[in-house]
């Protein structure tokens, strides 16, 4: 008998071959003819082309995983923040310059193409993004593991500014289609919600010992939807599963028969909103139902997927921790404990102690705040409600673990008060943070600095319990986009001195470090940062009319828009210069474009009314003649992932000046050193070691570190003593109270007057404002010497070997999840 014949054309790398695949493409799957097709269906064509030269490697990658039954990491996020697919894959596949020149002689810009692809916006901020950064990292890596999340149909809304206000636009990311996802309408598991808890047996069983069953709950089915994540510079590649739920009956029949079409479609869209639209803001209280529905939705999901990929080549669980790692991204997916523990106990029926054993050796997690008002509880009553069989499970897990605290430590009532799972003063509410850290072997924090005030304010009575449980794992980012892919001219400048080798080992940029003080070298340097100041300054003028001379100091900060991250202060100081202007022009030397960007999440007031103040104090500042060409400055709309790439590598001055001890790392800070800005920052976060690897003479640190931070706060802080001190501080603060920047309407600003004066100025802006006015002179003066600006800024980008992603998954993979790379 013949073996069934199984044969496929293996993709063309070469340039004739790419231009047929990508002419095959959109004849064949998009279905169009070059005459009637729009520049939207050739990108989608070169996608599919490109992504058909993944395949094969993602396939190999997988058999092998199999083969060799490796431990598998997945990382479960409620955000991946990927941005662009095209870019990256071209890169992964080193086929820039080609599939460029296929398309070109299909008569096809694809640079103009490119930018009409969305961004892929699951998350907010620094918490997906990260994420998306350790996805590229454990491919290069050849870590096998996957990313688990969810299919948002909307993703982050679109910011849009009128009359200087944000305006939120929803996210039609998937209205085109996107190219770069496989659905599997196959990969379908049930995900119940309500319903009630009832025990078999009778009475005479010990409870314990009797099976739970969860009834009448409503379902909802969860549907995957899988993305190559490719490695670099090698053949491995990882995948990204995201879920997006489906109603388990597609329509009511008994409704749709009896001509009921509404009534009949209407219980899909209730089930279907699950997976609708990502919450705002990563840092703000957002105790809403729905939420605790998608958390539980992709958890579930996810956990039933991983044992049924276990169980495929194991027939007992005793192996789970050698094979499988479930590392949890913050406690967004924190239910996935009971969720385990509901499977191992009620549908495989194992005993409570080796359930919770194989638990503690598969969970890590990751901390990333330690703000009160950011720490996830949810309401014993909601939790009851939508999750019935995992509060008794929580509550069991609580139980067990206060009889072990009252056998090592005794009847301690207060410690068991601060310890339990279950927080009793007022609303009854499940602290998830110490669950995550009950059920896990690891919890680390993400930067040396937040990981150590971890121990020593939230989780302090736990880590005392087990130490060894916690540690640190700073921050990084991927080399290969936030540089390769982001900044083709400084890239290009290393290529030539150090080589290539820097992308997949950021170690390798260390070997700048000597010839930084060399003339030419910091000549080109200056040229390749021209140039992406050029990029940055047409795009400007392209999208917002707006004029910017490129020798002028480009001053950025671009981030989440939140008080702890202070971009009132960085405001502050523009209106201080603003002032010195027009009292002496001659007085400041050193023309400036200071660059906003970031979003507020939507329902936080003050946020947005420091947007509406930037706006504001841009329009007064740019309309004015009298500042000339020395100071401009413009709040960019809508920061994502695509924009942070151009903004990023055009940045002469680094803004990183959260209040010490509330930034838990911070990576956007990684991603302009590596660009060569130089740091103004406070000593918060990974700034921190930033510094101990640049050296304190190339970054401007200023103001309260921690320790004074929480002194000043002990001693009762007061806000007006400072004001009292700086007859510049009042003039600025007059400005705005008075609605110098707003005559239309005085008082606009009078809220963020009284945060700052009257209601205790809780971020300490007014205590740092001294030093940071300083640190801005300090920046000026260093400004006037170009050649010694470009020998710090080289330092700069050659200390950053250490904030590579990669390092910080090899440290997750051999201190955490006890992995290895796979053997392709
Ligand atoms: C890196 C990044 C962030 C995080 O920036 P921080 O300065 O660390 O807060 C947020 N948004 C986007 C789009 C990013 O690329």
């Amino acid at each position: 008998m013949n073996a069934p014949v199984f044969a496929y054309d293996t993709p063309h790398r070469d340039i004739d071959g790419l231009q047929r695949a990508i002419a095959n493409k959109l004849m064949f799957t998009v279905g169009k003819d070059p005459k009637a097709a729009r520049d939207e269906d050739w990108l989608h064509a070169a996608a599919y082309a490109v992504r058909d030269l993944l395949v094969e490697r993602w396939m190999a990658c997988t058999h092998a995983q199999y083969q060799q039954d490796a431990k598998r990491v997945y990382y479960f996020s409620m955000e991946f923040l990927i941005g662009r697919s095209f870019g990256n894959a071209l890169l992964a596949l080193e086929l820039r310059a080609d599939v460029k020149e296929a398309l070109a002689r299909l008569d096809v810009d694809m640079d103009a193409i490119t930018e009409l692809e969305p961004d892929a916006a699951l998350g907010n901020g620094g918490l997906g993004r990260l994420a998306a950064c350790f996805l590229d990292s454990m491919a290069t890596l050849g870590i096998p593991g996957m990313g688990y999340g969810i299919r948002y149909d909307y993703g982050m809304f679109r910011q849009t500014i009128v009359d200087g206000r944000q305006v939120e636009v929803p996210d039609y990311w998937l209205t085109h289609g996107n190219p770069w996802e496989f659905p599997r309408p196959e990969v379908l598991y049930r995900v119940q919600f309500g319903g009630r808890v009832v025990q078999d047996g009778d009475s005479s069983v010990p409870a314990a010992l009797r099976r739970h069953r969860w009834v009448d709950a409503r379902e909802v089915t969860a549907m995957a939807y899988d993305t190559i994540i490719p490695g670099y510079g090698t053949q491995a590649t990882n995948t990204l599963r995201l879920w997006s739920a489906k109603a388990t009956e597609e329509i009511n029949l008994s409704a749709f028969n009896q001509g009921n079409y509404f009534a009949a479609v209407e219980t899909r869209n209730q089930s279907e909103n699950v997976s609708r639209v990502l919450y705002p803001d990563d840092s703000t209280p957002s105790g809403r139902e729905l939420r605790l529905h998608q958390e539980y939705f992709f958890v579930s999901a996810s956990v039933q997927d991983l044992l049924r990929r276990y169980l495929q080549t194991h027939d007992s669980f005793d192996q789970l921790p050698q094979k499988v790692s479930i590392h949890l991204n913050d406690t967004h997916p924190v239910l996935a404990v009971p969720e385990l523990m509901r499977l191992l106990l009620d549908e495989h029926g194992l005993a409570w102690d080796k359930a919770w054993t194989l638990c503690q050796g598969v969970f890590s997690y990751t901390n990333h705040t330690l703000m009160h008002e950011a720490l996830e509880t949810w309401p014993v009553e909601m939790l009851g409600r939508v999750l019935p069989r995992h509060l008794q499970i929580i509550y069991d897990i609580n139980a067990h673990f206060l009889k072990d605290i009252t056998a090592t430590h005794g009847h301690d009532i207060d410690l068991m008060r601060r310890v339990s799972l279950v927080d009793e003063s007022g609303e009854r509410r499940v602290r998830m943070a110490y669950l995550a850290v009950l059920a896990s072997h690891s919890v680390n924090g993400v930067s040396a600095l937040h990981s150590q005030l971890m121990t020593e304010s939230i989780f302090a009575d736990l880590a005392r319990l087990w130490p060894k449980r916690f540690n640190n794992k700073t921050n990084g980012i991927t080399p290969r986009r936030w540089l390769a892919h982001a900044n083709p001219a400084l890239s290009q400048m290393l290529d030539g001195h150090i080589g290539r080798d820097w992308r997949r080992d950021l170690s390798h940029i260390a070997k700048m470090k000597p010839l930084a003080g060399q003339k030419a070298v910091q000549q080109e340097f200056l040229q390749a940062k021209l140039a992406n100041k050029q990029r940055l300054a047409a795009w400007l003028q392209d999208h917002m009319g707006l004029t910017v001379s490129t020798s002028a100091l480009f001053d950025v900060q671009v981030k989440r828009i939140h008080e702890y991250k202070r971009q009132l202060l960085n405001v502050l100081h523009v209106i201080s210069r603003y002032l010195r202007l027009l009292d002496d022009p001659a007085s400041v030397t050193v023309p400036r474009v200071v660059l906003f960007a970031g979003k507020a999440a939507s329902a936080y007031h003050m946020a947005k009314l420091i947007i509406a103040l930037i706006n504001d104090v841009a329009r007064t500042v740019n309309a004015d003649p009298r500042v000339g060409h020395k100071l401009r400055v413009a709040f960019i709309p809508n920061y994502s992932v695509s924009l942070a790439e151009i903004i990023i590598p055009a940045a002469d001055l680094s803004e990183q000046i959260s209040t010490a001890g509330t930034e838990a790392s911070g990576t956007g800070n990684m991603k302009f050193g590596l660009n060569g800005a130089l740091t103004l920052g406070t000593l918060d976060g990974a700034n921190v070691e930033m510094r101990d690897h640049v050296g304190a003479d190339n970054i401007f640190i200023f103001g309260h570190t921690t320790p004074e931070v929480t002194a000043l706060r002990r001693e009762g802080y007061r806000p007006q003593p400072y004001v009292d001190a700086s007859p510049d501080l009042q003039r600025v603060l007059e400005a705005i109270r008075s609605g110098r920047f707003s005559p239309q309407d005085p008082h606009r600003y009078q809220a963020i007057y009284d945060t700052l004066v009257n209601w205790g100025d809780h971020y300490l802006l007014l205590a740092d404002y001294a030093s940071y006015i300083e640190a801005q002179d300090r920046v000026d003066a260093a400004w006037q010497n170009p050649s010694r600006w470009a020998e710090q800024a080289l330092l700069n980008v050659a200390s950053m070997g250490e904030f590579s992603s990669d390092r910080t998954i090899a440290q997750y993979a051999s201190e955490i999840w006890k992995t290895k790379a796979i053997d392709l």
